[in-house]
C-alpha cells in the first residue's frame, strides 16, 4: 500500500552499523521562585545563548555580572541551554521528540534529569495538570504519531513506572512487595512489574500522577516526595507486521524516561542510623551511574552494571544500542551554588559518551507457505473491516 512506501519503517536499516552517537546533553534553568527572592537570594547563573551558561559566584545585576564573571565565572556548553522561560514544548520537542521517533523505529530511548533537589527534575519529567512535562507529552506524541500513519500491523503501547529506593525497587503503579530483578533474554527485568496498555493522554497524567503519590516520602518531611528516590517511567511499543512475502516482522521499542534522585545525595554523607543507609544507597546508585558513565567515556570494555539497581534496570538505556538524552537541572540560586557546579560538570562529561545508536530490535520471523497465505487472508479481513 501507499503508507509502506512512504513509511521510512519500510526502508531497509543497516541495523548491524556500528556507527557511534554521542549523548545529547542538555541544561535547564528553572526560574527564581517568589519565596527565594523575598529571601534575598541572587542568581549565579545566566543563559548566555542557546547552547551556553555562565557560571558565577557573586554576580547578580547585569554589570557586576559582566565584570565579575571575566574574573571568575565558568562557562559550559550544551547541545541547547533551556532559559527559566522555557516552556514544558519547548523542553520536549529539542531533547526528546527525535528520541520518540527512533523508539517508533524498533530503537531504545533514554531521558535522563539529574541534579539537585529542588532544580526542577520532577517538573521537568511529569510537571503539573495545567503543564506537562516529557513523560506526559512523549506519550501523547506517541499516540499522534501512531494515528498519523497507516500501518497494516498493530501497535501495543504499554507502560510501566518503578521507583528505586534505598536499592529496592518497588512498582509505583501497583504498590506492594518489592521486586526482585532477573536476567532474561531481554535483559535485566523487574519480576512481576505491572504492565499497563495506555490509552490516552489524560489517563497517562492520572497514572503518572497517582504514581508520583507513591513514591517513599523522607520519614521528616511527610507529603514530599523523597529527594533519594529514582522514579523510572518505561514505555514500550511493539509493532507487529507482515512484509511483502508475509513474513512476520516484530519491532520492538523501549523508551526511558528517569526522574532521578537528588544528586546532593551523591556526595552528603548523613548521620548514623536508618539515614546514613539510605544516603550510602543513594551513593551505590547514583555513584554507579557515574562510574557507568566514566567507562562508557573511556571506552571500557567492561562496564560496571551490576553495581546498584539503577544502573542494572538502566543497563540498555544506556550505551548499546540506544539514544540517550541528559537533560541537567540547576537552579539560580546563589546559595546553591556548590550543587549547580557539581551539576554543570557531571553534565560536561556526560557530553564524552558515545552509544551505538543505531542498532534496532527488529525481528524478522520466516512462516512456512500455508501461515502465509492464512496471514494473506487475515489482512484482507483487516482491510475490508477498514
Ligand atoms: P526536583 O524534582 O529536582 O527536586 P522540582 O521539580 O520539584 O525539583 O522543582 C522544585 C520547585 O520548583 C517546584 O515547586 C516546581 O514546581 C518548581 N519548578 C521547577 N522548575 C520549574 C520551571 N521550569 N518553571 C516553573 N516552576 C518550576
Ligand atoms: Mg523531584
Amino acid at each position: 500500500s501507499l503508507g509502506q512506501e512512504m513509511d521510512p519503517l519500510f526502508q531497509k536499516q543497516s541495523s548491524s552499523s556500528s556507527r557511534n552517537s554521542r549523548i545529547l546533553v542538555f541544561v535547564r534553568l528553572r526560574p527564581m521562585m517568589k519565596k527565594e527572592r523575598e529571601a534575598g537570594c541572587r542568581s549565579c547563573i545566566r543563559v548566555v545563548n542557546r547552547s551556553d551558561v555562565y557560571l558565577t559566584e557573586f554576580a547578580s545585576d547585569s554589570n557586576d555580572y559582566l565584570r565579575l564573571n571575566r574574573l571568575r565565572g565558568r562557562h559550559f556548553s550544551f547541545d541547547a541551554a533551556f532559559h527559566e522561560t522555557a516552556s514544558q514544548l519547548d523542553v520536549y520537542s529539542t531533547t526528546t521528540a527525535d528520541l520518540v521517533e527512533a523508539v517508533l523505529q524498533g530503537r531504545n530511548g533514554s531521558v535522563f534529569c539529574y541534579g539537585a533537589t529542588g532544580a526542577g527534575k520532577t517538573y521537568t519529567m511529569l510537571g503539573t495538570v495545567e503543564s506537562p512535562g516529557v513523560m506526559v507529552l512523549a506519550i501523547k506524541d506517541l499516540f499522534s504519531k501512531i494515528r498519523q500513519r497507516s500501518y497494516d500491523g498493530n501497535h501495543v503501547v504499554q507502560l510501566s513506572y518503578l521507583e528505586v529506593y534505598n536499592e529496592t525497587v518497588r512498582d509505583l503503579l501497583s504498590p506492594g512487595r518489592p521486586l526482585v530483578l532477573r536476567e532474561d533474554k531481554q535483559g535485566i527485568v523487574a519480576a512481576g512489574l505491572s504492565q499497563y496498555k495506555a490509552y490516552s493522554t489524560d489517563e497517562v497524567m492520572a497514572l503518572l500522577l497517582q504514581g508520583n503519590k507513591n513514591r517513599t516520602t523522607e520519614p521528616t518531611r511527610a507529603n514530599e516526595t523523597s529527594s533519594r528516590s529514582h522514579a523510572i517511567l518505561q514505555v514500550t511499543i511493539e509493532y507487529r507486521t507482515r512484509d511483502a512475502a508475509m513474513n512476520i516482522i516484530n519491532r520492538v521499542g523501549k523508551l526511558s524516561l528517569i526522574d532521578l534522585a537528588g544528586s546532593e545525595r551523591a556526595l552528603a554523607t548523613d548521620q548514623r542510623t536508618l539515614r546514613s543507609v539510605e544516603g550510602a544507597n543513594i551513593n551505590r546508585s547514583l555513584l554507579a551511574l557515574s562510574s557507568c558513565i566514566n567507562a562508557l567515556v573511556e571506552g571500557k570494555k567492561h562496564i560496571p552494571y551490576r553495581n546498584s539497581k539503577l544502573t542494572q534496570l538502566l543497563k540498555d538505556s544506556l550505551g548499546g544500542a540506544c539514544n540517550t538524552v541528559m537533560i541537567a537541572n540547576i537552579s539560580p540560586n546563589n546559595h546553591t551554588f556548590g550543587e549547580t557546579q557539581n551539576t554543570l560538570h557531571w553534565a560536561d562529561r556526560a557530553k564524552e559518551i558515545r552509544n551505538k545508536a543505531y542498532e534496532t530490535n527488529e525481528e524478522l520471523v520466516q512462516v512456512s507457505e500455508s501461515d502465509a497465505d492464512q496471514a494473506k487472508l487475515l489482512l484482507e479481513v483487516q482491510k475490508q473491516n477498514r
